[in-house]
């Protein structure tokens, strides 16, 4: 897989998956944005990728769930790449105590509306006129099993999920002819702290390499005929 010439944004790129999937592209040649609302990790991030791959990532402070921030984000962004080719929308929050739904307010349900939701649309349309206008783009959006099966204790999480596989279904309806490509990744548990062997008839947690695989997948011309879809990354998923 190889993406010389391409530029690629990846948000909450600091850790995890999004840094992952960020080092994977850098590693075949795209050129690259990582945006977070950690900064030291994000520079950390930027650094390490620049040392490991000789490239030229360019980091951007922002929080998605900011709308004017995203704007001017991709303002810079196409200031300094003159387009972007690949969108991966993977911030996202979930760490909460789990709780049942009666028991959570509606602060937490807001925060994770405004950051999985509202980050993942902002960030989406702000890129998809230059992207219709280019007739090329790959946009990768980060659900999760939580929003095909939902998980208890875990419902807020949930609903923002299912709305991420909903809008990657109803959004490539509108632009695959377009020239935009839009698919989802939703992992399993993905070890990024613990690992939890009981959820998968892999036994064992993914690795967020695992995940940024399919990511790239997506990204790239071999999946040129693939379009609306729900990629699960999740071992075999056993129970929720
Ligand atoms: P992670 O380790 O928590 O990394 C997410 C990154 O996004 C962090 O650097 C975080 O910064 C940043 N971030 C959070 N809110 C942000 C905001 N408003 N604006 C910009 N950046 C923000 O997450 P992960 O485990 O790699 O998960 C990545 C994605 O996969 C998420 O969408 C998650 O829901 C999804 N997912 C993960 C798993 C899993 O098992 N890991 C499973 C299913 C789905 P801070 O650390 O400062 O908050």
């Amino acid at each position: 897989m190889d993406f010389t010439g391409k530029v690629a944004l990846v948000t909450g790129a600091s850790q995890g998956i999004g840094l992952s999937a960020a080092r994977m592209f850098a590693s075949r040649g795209a050129s690259l944005a990582i945006i977070d609302i950690n900064s030291e990790g994000l520079i950390a991030a930027a650094d390490a990728i620049n040392h490991d791959f000789g490239t030229q990532a360019a980091y951007f402070l922002c929080d998605v769930s900011d709308e004017a921030s995203v704007q001017s984000t991709v303002r810079k962004i196409l200031l300094k790449f003159g387009k972007i080719d690949i969108l991966v929308n993977n911030a996202g929050i979930y760490r909460d105590e789990a709780k049942f739904f009666e028991d959570t307010e509606s602060m937490q349900w807001k925060r994770k509306i405004d950051v999985n939701i509202l980050g993942t649309l902002y960030f989406t349309h702000a890129v998809l006129k230059g992207m219709i206008e280019n007739g090329y783009g790959r946009i990768i959006n980060i659900g999760s099993v939580a929003g095909v099966y939902g998980i208890r204790g875990m419902v807020d999480y949930s609903m923002t999920k299912g709305a991420i596989i909903a809008f990657t279904r109803a959004l490539a309806k509108e632009v695959t002819e377009k020239g935009v490509l839009v698919n989802c990744v939703s992992p399993g548990n993905i070890q990024v702290g613990i690992d939890l062997p009981d959820l998968s008839f892999m036994n064992r947690s993914g690795t967020p390499n695992e995940c940024a695989e399919v990511i790239c997948f997506l990204a790239s011309d071999k999946a040129s005929y693939v379009a609306g879809q729900n990629y699960l990354v999740d071992g075999c998923r056993k129970k929720m």
